[in-house]
Formats: C-alpha cells, structure tokens, sequence
C-alpha cells in the first residue's frame, strides 16, 4: 500500500489551519487527517479539520462530478446517470428556459461562489443571469460574509483584511467583538480569545444573541439587530466627549477625523430627536454596558 502524508490548508473557514493528510496513492483516497503544525493553528484543528473531509472520498457525489457531469433522469432520489457534456448543458438551459417562461426571468437566482475558479466566472455568471436569462437576481456568497469587513477595512486601514494576524489575538488586552461568533465561524480563532481572556484580556460582545462568544465575555452588549452603526456611534461619542482618545494616534495615523466626528454629532442629535423609548429599542436595557465598553 503506498501511502503519503500531504500537507495542505482546511478549506472550510478562512483561519487557513495546516492539516496532514495521509493518502493512499493505490486507490487514490484519503485514509486520515491530523492537524499540521500551521502558524495559525498550532497543531490543532475544529471538528471540521478534523473530521469533515470525508465527502472527498466519496465516489458518487463529487469525484464523479469533477470528471463527468451527470443527471438525475427520474428525478429526486433517482440514481446520478453519466451523461455527455452536451446533454448536461442541453437540460440545464431547458430547465431554466421553463421557469422563465412559466414564472418570468425573476423566479430565477444565479449565486456565485467565491471557491469557484476565480473572479472571471463569476464575472461571466453575472453576465449570464443579467444578459441571457434577463434578470437582477444575481449574487455572491462573499457579499452576505464579507462584503462589508472588507469594505469597511479598506476605508480605515486601506486593505480589506485583518490588521493582525491570527495568533497575536493572543496579546490583546481589550477584545471588542461585534457581530462575530467565532466560536462557530472560526473555531480554531477562539482558542486565541480563551487564551487571551486567560492572561487577563477583557473582552467585550456586542451581539443580539447568547453566543458562544458572549457567554464567555466579561461584557455583553445584547443590542437590538441593525443596531451596529448607532452603538459604535454611541461609543464614539462617550470616548471624545470625555477625553478618552489617543490624539497622538489619531494625529499619526488617521485623516478626516473631524468629518467622522462631524457625523458622530450629528447622529448624537438625531438620537435626542427620538423618544427614550425608541433609544431603549436601539441599545436594549443595559446602556451603562455601553459606556464602560466605550471607556475600556
Ligand atoms: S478553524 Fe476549523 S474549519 Fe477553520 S480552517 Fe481551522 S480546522 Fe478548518
């Protein structure tokens, strides 16, 4: 039996964990996995890294797919049927053409994916869903995941990725965490929030949900949902209203600072204009939580 030990990088989430793969070359397939000794994830692994790769031995779903497209003939449940390329993309554009005209051309969704092989056919997906089936319901996994960090990053740090890397999570001593299970999304960056809270990080949650993330947080922030933008407004504002800024820094390192104040002012009114009653709505029924988040 020849076997081989590969090291490669867990595809499921973006913590990039470095995995040993022992194959088998004879029947081409995987027999084990170990976590690798990556940067990221130090020897270990989630449940996923861990366990989750079986479907890549499967030899009906993908493996066969990769080679040969193929068709449920009768339907549901029915058994796959190795077809030519030709008849696959004839029943693909029949079938689309039927719902078009049956239903009209926004019954009909394209989703790209950002694991595809590239931005060209996503480009090209696009083109299809608006060109040739007539209709805007077109869309892409990276937008509902990460769309807006990476918007976001760009326009403060000037590159739409993390500003640290994975382990120096690690040496923080506040952790504000908004929107962000990593308890779920990354498992493996979690163990750097335990670590981090275990050499005396404070850390804070801001989640309408009872996470993961928030059960082990010293201050939860339970806001509404939609409610982010108002409570890093909120923050904002208690932060240079009592002079708790790092001017220094904000001299060195940022521009336009008096426009975002600008707009920080100009929400402070806005919310004002409201009734206490709809504030309560916004930042739920702790909103001293939110002044000691903004002074940590
Ligand atoms: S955290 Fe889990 S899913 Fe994410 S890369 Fe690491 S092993 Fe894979």
């Amino acid at each position: 039996m020849a076997q081989k030990e590969i090291q490669t990088t867990c595809c499921y989430c973006g913590a990039g964990c470095q995995l040993l793969f022992t194959v088998d070359q004879t029947v081409n397939g995987i027999l084990d996995v170990h976590p690798a000794k990556g940067r990221t994830n130090d020897d270990k692994a989630c449940l996923k890294g861990w366990y989750g790769w079986d479907y890549l031995n499967d030899p009906q779903i993908i493996t066969r797919r990769i080679r040969e497209p193929a068709i449920r003939k009768n339907g549901r449940r029915s058994p796959l049927e190795v077809v030519s390329w030709d008849e696959a993309i004839a029943f693909v554009a029949a079938n689309l053409k039927k719902v078009k005209e049956k239903w009209g051309p926004d019954a009909i969704l394209g989703a790209g994916s950002a694991r595809g092989p590239g931005n060209e056919p996503n480009y090209l997906m696009q083109k299809f869903i608006r060109a040739c089936i007539g209709t805007n319901n077109i869309d892409h996994c990276a937008r509902i995941c990460h769309a807006a960090s990476v918007a976001g990053s760009m326009q403060t740090i000037g590159e739409g990725a993390m500003s640290l890397s994975i382990p120096e999570i690690e040496n923080c001593e506040v952790i504000f965490n908004i929107g962000y299970n990593a308890a779920v999304s990354h498992p493996i960056v979690v163990r750097r929030i335990i670590r981090a809270k275990e050499k005396g990080a404070f850390i804070i949650c801001a989640d309408p949900r009872i996470t993961e993330t928030a059960r082990i947080a010293d201050l939860h922030l339970q806001l509404k949902g939609g409610t982010n933008i108002a409570l890093t407004n909120a923050m904002a504002n208690v932060i240079v209203n009592e002079g708790l800024q790092d001017e220094a820094f904000i001299q060195a390192h940022t521009k336009d600072f008096d426009k975002f104040w600008g707009i920080v002012k100009a929400t402070r009114l806005s919310m004002r204009q409201r009734s206490r009653s709809l504030i309560q709505i916004t930042f739920g029924s702790r909103r001293g939580n939110m002044r000691e988040a903004s002074t940590r």
